[in-house]
């Protein structure tokens, strides 16, 4: 049994807030492998998570960012997907780089987008594993098993503000730039993820940017999932992030982000591997594709 425990426990690892108990006598674990199965995996979103964190902060222009940008082409290439980068700079001179992959040239109608880019000047051992790492790992995943042509990815740059705290002139980077690149050119629907493989997360979807037809699709991927209602919940108010140049832009848009005002591990050390889930990361990678399934069904009975 002990060469199968690292699996055993990526799969079996309970998502309440206790860090399991130290082996007895412990051993270095056998390279954990991605696996070939035919649905999502949170073993391999966790594996891409982790594989994610080990390159430390990823800054803006950094060394990291660019290694993070070949992880993951070199998974999207393997996953049969096209990939483009597409550079700019942000208005102080910091050079960003926002990742996108398509399986085909036609525009895709529902655009998937997490953010990729690490908050500055946290310490030289950030992992800032769920405060994007996550989203990356479950759209990664996610890449290699959607079969389809109609769906885009989009890895952001520059979500996080060089300042302290976001402001409207100061975050946001990459969508910004993307939705001005994409002019007239805009997919029907967006979901961005942000913070979703922390242990006993609650995603708290922000009630003020999401429109009555995003909020049903929401709700009854909700109930075609079977997840709790409890942990799949509507913040009532709005939040800056991603979804939200898409959304000015009149972008259907929803943002899948955990609950994190009040937590003690944002934009902190504490933001690592050790609260993050394969089981969270499964579940947001399956209702992340159901929500797909609806959305493209949606569009194939509106096309008739
Ligand atoms: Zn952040």
């Amino acid at each position: 049994m002990r060469p199968l425990l690292p699996l055993v426990l990526l799969f079996l690892c309970s998502c309440d807030d206790k860090p399991a108990a130290a082996p007895a006598s412990p051993a270095p674990p056998p390279a954990a492998e991605l696996v070939n199965t035919p649905g999502f995996s949170g073993h391999n979103a966790y594996l891409h998570c982790a594989g994610i964190c080990r390159l430390g902060p990823r800054y803006s222009g950094s060394p990291a960012y660019e290694q993070q940008l070949q992880y993951l082409e070199k998974h999207l290439h393997a996953a049969g997907w096209e990939t483009a980068r597409d550079s700019f700079h942000a208005p102080n001179g910091v050079k960003m780089c926002n990742l996108r992959a398509f399986r085909s040239a036609t525009p895709a109608p529902l655009l998937l987008s997490c953010h990729i880019d690490t908050k500055i000047n946290i310490a030289p051992d950030f992992e800032s594993a769920d405060d994007g790492a996550s989203g990356a790992a479950v759209l990664l995943e996610l890449a290699r098993v959607l079969p389809d042509a109609q769906v885009e990815l989009i890895f952001l740059d520059g979500e996080e503000a060089f300042a302290r705290h976001m402001s409207e002139t100061d975050g946001l980077y990459g969508s910004r730039h993307d939705v001005a690149r994409r002019g007239s050119t805009l997919p029907r629907w967006q979901i961005n993820l942000d913070m979703v493989g922390g242990r006993n997360k609650t995603i708290a979807i922000p009630s003020l940017d999401t429109s009555d037809f995003m909020y049903d699709q929401y709700c009854a991927a909700i109930r075609a999932t079977g997840f709790s209602e409890e942990k799949w919940t509507v913040w009532p108010g709005a939040y800056m992030d991603d979804h939200l140049p898409y959304l000015e832009a009149g972008v259907d848009s929803l943002n899948l982000i955990a609950h994190f005002s009040g937590s003690n591990w944002w934009h902190t050390t504490r933001d690592n591997m050790s609260r993050i889930c394969p089981r969270s990361l499964h579940e947001s990678g399956l209702l992340t594709r159901q929500l797909i399934h609806q959305l493209l069904n949606a569009a194939s009975a509106g096309a008739q």
